[in-house]
């Protein structure tokens, strides 16, 4: 279970860093509120697939949707408490912490790969938080 929760803390903790807040909503009111991806999709302008797209990462890490309902249940009030580090600058997106403009398509490999440390240590703590 604990495997669980770190691969879709990890997965939602990188949209929240990346400041992604249509994924974590669609996300959000598809496990928790039940709304159906359509209602979503016209709500967001985004389209049905990507909706999906988003909400089968969780569920593929999950093993099944009544778990992967439970673990965003618990998880996501800790994941909206945490602060973006990336901001939409014009085209780019900067990221607050270092600096660094990026491709809007790059900045979740930027967090990846540049902040390594800060996204574990945001993973680490979530799940220990959840013990207690
Ligand atoms: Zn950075």
């Amino acid at each position: 279970m604990e495997e669980v929760i770190t691969s879709i803390a990890r997965y939602l903790i990188i949209k929240r860093l990346s400041n992604d807040v249509v994924a974590l909503l669609a996300v959000k009111e598809y496990l928790i509120d039940g709304e159906p991806p359509s209602v979503i999709a016209f709500k967001y302008k985004i389209s049905k697939f990507k909706v999906r797209g988003y909400i089968q990462r969780v569920i593929d890490k999950a093993g099944n949707y009544r778990v992967a309902v439970k673990v965003v249940e618990s998880l996501y009030p800790y994941i909206m408490s945490i602060e973006p580090i990336m901001l939409r600058s014009g085209s780019r997106m900067i990221c607050t912490i270092c600096n660094t403009y990026v491709r809007i398509n790059e900045d979740e490999q930027h967090i990846r790969k540049k902040h390594k440390d800060l996204l574990n240590e945001l993973i680490r703590s979530m799940v220990a938080r959840l013990k207690h």
